[in-house]
C-alpha cells in the first residue's frame, strides 16, 4: 500500500509518535507553524545532512555559505521581492475571513477586482457571495531593527534563502576563486507570511530551504541544466528512498515562468493531497546577479582563468523545500498490513534516513543477565552505527509496533541462547522475518 496514505494517517502518526506537532501546541497552536519532536528532528536532520553530503561534500564544484536571515533591506528591492512578491488577497465583507483569490477562483494571480468578482465564487466559510477588492498582499514577513521603530528601522526575515547566497557570491569569488561551474549551497529557514497556510507542513509559514546557485557560462546552460536536473532524480530516488514513478517532471510553459527564467522544470510528487511541486530546478539566467549588480555599484563579473574572458556568469538554480521532502519521504515510506488480523503500520525508511538503525532489547527486563548482555550489545551497535534505540517495555509484540511505526529497520533481541552461543534475534521490520545472527556480524 506504498503511495495509498492519507494525508490524516501522516499527520496522525506524527503526532503519535513525536515527529512533527502543532506549533506552540499548548496554547492552541500558531497558524502555519509546525514543531518538531524527538524523532522528526532526528529524520530531518539526516535528510538535511544527507542533501549537504550529496550536493556539496562528495563533489568537487560545490561550495556551503550561511548567510544572516535578516538581511540588508536593499537585498529585497534589488531582488523584486519588495515589489512583486505577493499574493491576491481577497475578504468576505460577510464572515471577514480573507483568501487567496487565485485558490478559490479560477483566476490568475494578478486577478483584478473586476475579474474577480466576474468569477462569482461562494466564500467557502459563509457561502454568500459579498466580496471586497482583491488586493495584492505582500508575503515578507516585516521587522524592526534596533530600538528605533521607524521606517528607516524596517527589515524583513528572508523570505528565501537564495538571496543570502546570490549576494555572497562576490565575497566568495574574491577569496576562492572557483573555477566555473561552482555552485554554492545553504541550508536555512525562509519565512512568508502565506495567507492560507494548508496541508500540514506542504505550505507553511516558517520553514527551511535547501538552495544551490549554480554559475555557468552563459554558453553552456544547456549541458548543465540536464545534468544538474539527473542528479536531482538521482538525489530523491537513491538517497531519499522515493519511488521514481511518484516523481514526475513538469517542464513549465514559458508563460507560466518567472519573465527572466529561460527554463523551469517542476519535480512534482503524488501526495496524498494531488501531484504537487516538490522542488524546482530554473535557469535563471543572470537576472540576479545583475541585479545586485545595479543596487550595488560593483561589478559581478567573473574573469575566465584560461581566456582571460570577463563576463557575468549564468545561474541555474535547484531548489529544495525540506518540508515538502519530508512530507515526500513519509508519504513513500507509510506502509499499512494486516498481522494476524490486526492493523500493521509500518514506515519504511530506507536505512540512511531511518531515526534509528536499530532497536535493542533483553527478551525480559527482570534478568540481569539478559539486560547486562542486551547493554553490551546496545553500546556496541551505538559505537559503530551512532544512532541505535534502547526498548525494554511491555512485551516483545508490542515493541515491534512501536519500532515498525518510527521506521527502525531492525530490532535486536537478546535471550538466554544469546548467553549461551553470542548469537540474537534479529528481526526485519519490511519482512518481518527472525533470523539469528553472531552479535559480531550485527
Ligand atoms: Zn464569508
Amino acid at each position: 500500500m506504498c503511495g495509498m496514505s492519507r494525508l490524516e494517517d501522516i499527520v496522525s502518526l506524527c503526532k503519535r509518535r513525536g515527529f512533527i506537532f502543532p506549533g506552540s501546541d499548548i496554547y492552541g497552536g500558531m497558524s502555519g507553524t509546525w514543531d518538531y519532536g524527538p524523532l522528526g528532528v532526528m529524520l530531518k536532520k539526516k535528510i538535511m545532512d544527507q542533501w549537504w553530503r550529496y550536493w556539496v561534500e562528495d563533489r568537487d564544484d560545490m561550495y556551503g555559505v550561511d548567510a544572516a536571515v535578516i538581511m540588508n533591506p536593499r537585498t529585497w528591492v534589488a531582488s523584486g521581492h519588495a515589489a512583486t512578491f505577493s499574493d491576491p488577497l481577497v475578504e468576505c465583507k460577510e464572515c471577514h475571513q480573507r483568501f487567496r483569490a487565485d485558490k478559490i477562483a479560477d483566476v490568475s494571480e494578478n486577478v483584478s477586482p473586476d475579474e474577480f468578482r466576474a468569477a462569482h465564487v461562494k466564500c467557502p466559510n459563509c457561502g454568500k457571495e459579498n466580496w471586497d477588492d482583491v488586493k495584492q498582499f505582500n508575503m515578507m514577513f516585516v521587522t524592526h531593527v534596533g530600538s528605533v521603530s521607524d521606517d528607516s528601522s524596517v527589515a524583513y526575515l528572508r523570505p528565501e534563502t537564495a538571496q543570502g547566497i546570490f549576494t555572497n557570491y562576490k565575497n566568495v569569488v574574491d577569496t576562492i576563486y572557483p573555477d566555473l561551474p561552482f555552485g554554492l549551497a545553504q541550508q536555512g529557514k525562509a519565512f512568508r507570511n502565506e495567507i492560507s497556510p494548508r496541508d500540514f507542513v506542504f505550505r507553511s509559514r516558517e520553514f527551511e530551504q535547501m538552495e544551490i546557485e549554480y554559475f555557468v557560462n552563459p554558453a553552456e546552460w544547456e549541458k548543465n541544466f540536464e545534468s544538474l536536473l539527473r542528479d536531482c532524480h538521482d538525489f530523491l530516488e537513491n538517497k531519499m528512498g522515493l519511488s521514481a514513478e511518484m516523481i514526475h517532471d513538469l517542464e513549465v510553459a514559458p508563460e507560466d515562468r518567472a519573465h527572466y527564467s529561460k527554463r523551469t522544470v517542476d519535480i512534482e510528487f503524488d501526495y496524498p493531497i494531488g501531484r504537487e511541486e516538490l522542488m524546482g530546478l530554473a535557469y535563471r539566467t543572470d537576472f540576479d546577479l545583475m541585479n545586485i549588480a545595479r543596487e550595488s555599484g560593483k561589478s559581478m563579473e567573473y574573469r575566465d582563468k584560461m581566456t582571460n574572458e570577463a563576463f557575468v556568469p549564468h545561474v541555474i538554480e535547484p531548489s529544495f523545500g525540506v518540508e515538502r521532502l519530508i512530507m515526500a519521504v513519509l508519504v513513500s515510506a507509510y506502509s499499512e498490513d494486516e498481522v494476524n488480523g490486526e492493523k500493521r503500520i509500518a514506515l519504511k525508511l530506507p536505512e540512511n534516513l531511518a531515526p534509528y538503525r536499530f532497536c535493542v532489547s533483553p527478551l525480559l527486563k527482570n534478568k540481569p543477565e539478559l539486560v547486562a548482555k542486551a547493554r553490551e550489545v546496545y553500546d556496541m551497535l551505538r559505537d559503530k552505527y551512532g544512532n541505535v534505540t534502547w526498548d525494554d517495555s511491555g512485551n516483545i509484540g508490542k515493541r515491534y509496533r512501536k519500532q515498525d511505526e518510527i521506521g527502525t529497520p531492525k530490532c535486536v533481541v537478546i535471550d538466554f541462547d544469546s548467553l549461551e552461543n553470542g548469537t540474537v534475534t534479529v528481526r526485519d521490520r519490511d519482512t518481518m522475518a527472525q533470523v539469528r545472527v553472531k552479535i559480531e556480524d550485527l
